[in-house]
Formats: C-alpha cells, structure tokens, sequence
C-alpha cells in the first residue's frame, strides 16, 4: 500500500493547490492525435474543482530542445482541455511559466477556476541548478502541491520534486494524485503482491535498456518471456547464429547471468524458438518487405531476425492462458510495419483474451495494444513508459518520493 498523502488528504476548499499534470500529449500540426494523458488527469483535477479548491495545472510537452517555441505550447491541450472540463480555463501563456502573468492569473481566481500554466521546459531550468529558483517561484503561486504527473515522475525535475521542500517551508501538503495513486497500485500489486503465476512479457529493441528490469523482473515473476529484438543477444549467448539480427556484444555475459539466475531461482525464462527473417531492415519501417520464418538456431548468416515466429507466439500465448497476472513492456516485433506485427499481436490478443489481471508498461507497447483496438480489453494501461519502466526495476520514483508521508 502506497503509505503517502494523496488528493484526498487535502483540505482543498479556497486553498491554490498546484498540480503537475503529464500533458506530454503528441501532437501533428498542432492537433492532439492522443488524448489519454489528458482524460488520465481529470479525476484529480474535478475533483480539486468540485471542493472549491483553486487549481493551477502545470505540465512539461516534449522535449523543447531549441528553447521555447509555439510548436511545443501547452496551447493546443488549454483547448481540449477545457473541453473535457466542461468549464472555461485560464492559460498563461508567457513563455517564463512563472512571473508576473502567472502571479496575475492566480491572484484573479475564484475557488472552483482552473489556471494553466505554460509548458514549464521552456524555462529551460527543470533539471538544472537553476531548478531551485523555478522550483521556488512555483511554490510562490500555491498553498499546498499535487504530483499526478506519472509519466515524469522517475524524472527529479523543478515541478516533479524540487517544488515540494518549497511547499513544505509555507506548511504546505505535497500530495499524490488519482492517477498517480491507480498507476501505482496496478504496478506495486504486480510486482510485490502478484496473483500467481505471474508472466512478465518483455521486448523492443535493446537488451541495455531493460537490464534491471530484467533482473528485478526475475526475482518476482514466474516465468519471464523475452522476445523482440533484445531476445537476439540472450540467443547468441546461447551459442546460435543469429545472422545479422539485432545483438549487443558487451552484453552476452549479462544474458548468460540472467539465464543462470532463472535456472538457480527455478523460474521459467522462454526465448523464442522460431523467428520471423528478412535480408534488411523494412526502410522505410513500414515499408513492403519480403520475409520467411525459421527456428531459432537456424538462422542464415545474412538474414536478419524482425519478429517472433508463428511457433514462438503459440508458445507465448500459451504462457499468458495460465497466467493469472501479466506484466507486459516493449513489442515482440518490428511492429510498426505490418507484415512484422503478427507476434506483437498475437501477444495483444493473448493478453485481451485472458480473464488474468494485464498490465501493459506504457511507450511502444501501450501504442500497439491501442493500436491494435485492445486497449479496453486490458487492465490497465500505463501513462508512463520511463517512469513504469523504473518501476518494475524496482527503483524509488523521485515525484513519488517527494509526497508526504501519511
Ligand atoms: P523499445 O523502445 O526498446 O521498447 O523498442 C521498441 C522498438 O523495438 C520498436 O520500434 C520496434 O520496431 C523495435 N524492434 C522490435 N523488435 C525488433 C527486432 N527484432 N529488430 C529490430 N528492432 C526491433
């Protein structure tokens, strides 16, 4: 049980409460193209209106590399946010975040307003020294703090943590919000206090990437499945060819480790038996491409490995029928390319049809099982692929950390 303060813990009626939100939405041509993040923050955010509180909302859209510009404004989500909201929302959308359009905006409103802030990276200043000041003037607009920012919540940025000790010195709450609170309830209860057997379900592209998660993922599941294109290292560590499939050397003996860690622990480690090949990499990725399958010890020295095989999805989706809890992060496949998304489908559909607890990491795999029209067949699909990612390594979230204890 998460042991800190949440929404529910503050006496929100006229207080400014302050709430980071991970509106980090994508967007074409100025156009949302995904609303989940949006629609996650609005139990947190109506229920702050429904107690009279007066909420700032604060949020960072991507990653701002080239200073503040109006292609990375919080613009486009003020509007469809308000929309959701059903009620008119007030956006500063002065590119210093905080300051004196802010302080304005904040000072004009009545319980019950919403204000939202700009994207606060085009301060420049999240993750620096410079932190401290703009975590401080953050602090300045609001009476007490809400992190339901899950996505960014392994970050220990300005409006994540550092905003908190500010709030705390005025005798503030820092607090925890709703979707925060479901994200962790979902990920804790299937790593601490999983129904079993648990299958945790692991792919995408790189074995360096994941190698706590592996490692953490060992020690609580039953069975441990492995595929896309990480699956290819622990192949070779195995001694087989794998042609010219996606492999990191320097991280053989990490794989051999981890396969000696699943046999002493007696957990089931599955790798795929058979392999979907091509001569090259689709280009562009979703491109027409020519493949054929064969086991996994057979692949030609030419070829290269894009997708499990027809035998390995059986397999796996065997894996997940006696499963009563399923943890799923990163595709089997180069799915985004429709002749190489037959195992990253297989697998979806394997976890949509199963009556066990699913739970799908966000990032890659989060867009396929939506993609693929699954997403209300699961459990829970995670807003944060980093931030869940840490969480299954068994890491602290620093925007976790940072609440106050209950
Ligand atoms: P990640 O960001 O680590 O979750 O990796 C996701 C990416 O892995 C997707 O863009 C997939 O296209 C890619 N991927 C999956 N399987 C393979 C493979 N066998 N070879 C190369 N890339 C792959």
């Amino acid at each position: 049980m998460l042991n800190k303060k949440t929404v529910d813990d503050i006496q929100a009626k006229g207080r400014r409460v302050l709430v980071r939100c991970d509106f980090n939405v994508p967007l074409k041509n100025g156009e949302i193209t995904d609303e989940t993040r949006i629609v996650a923050a609005l139990p947190t955010i109506n229920k702050l209106i429904a107690e009279g509180a007066r909420v700032i909302l604060c949020s960072h859209l991507g990653k701002v590399k080239n200073g503040p510009n109006e292609g990375e404004s919080l613009a486009p989500v003020a509007k469809r946010l308000s929309e959701k909201l059903g009620k008119e929302i007030v956006f500063v959308s002065d590119y210093n975040v905080t300051g004196e359009a802010a302080t304005k905006a904040v000072e004009a409103m009545k319980d019950g307003d919403v204000v939202l802030l700009q994207n606060t990276r085009f301060r420049g200043s999240e993750e620096t020294k410079n932190g401290e000041q703009f975590s401080k003037e953050l602090a300045d607009l609001a009476d007490d703090y809400v992190c339901d920012a899950f996505g960014s919540s392994h970050r220990a940025h300005a409006s994540v943590e550092g905003v908190t000790k500010f709030i705390t010195a005025k005798g503030g709450t820092n607090a925890v919000g709703y979707l925060m609170q479901k994200e962790i309830d979902f990920l804790g209860n299937a790593v601490e206090n999983p129904v079993r057997p648990f299958v945790a379900i692991l792919g995408g592209a790189k074995v360096a990437d994941k190698l706590n998660v592996i490692s953490n993922l060992l020690e609580k599941c039953d069975t441990l499945i492995i595929g896309g294109g990480m699956a290819y290292t622990f192949l070779k560590a195995q001694g087989k060819g794998i042609g010219e499939s996606l492999v990191d050397d320097s991280k053989l003996d990490y794989c051999r480790e981890m396969m000696d860690k699943a046999k002493k622990l007696g957990k089931t480690l599955l790798l795929p038996i058979d392999t979907t090949i091509a001569a090259s990499f689709p280009d562009p990725i979703d491109g027409p491409i020519e493949i054929s399958v064969v086991d996994s010890d057979k692949i030609p020295a030419d070829k290269q490995g894009l997708d499990i095989g027809p035998k390995t999805a059986e397999l796996f989706a065997g894996a997940v029928k006696s499963a009563k809890t399923v943890v799923w992060n990163g595709p089997m496949g180069v799915f985004e390319n429709p002749t190489l998304a037959a195992g990253t489908i297989a697998v979806a559909k394997a976890l949509a049809e199963t009556e066990a607890t699913t739970i799908i990491g966000g990032g890659d795999s989060a867009a396929a099982v939506n993609q693929l029209g699954f997403g209300d067949k699961m459990s829970h699909i995670s807003t944060g692929g980093g931030a869940s990612l840490e969480f299954l390594e068994g890491k602290v979230l620093p925007g976790v950390a940072a609440a106050d204890d209950k």
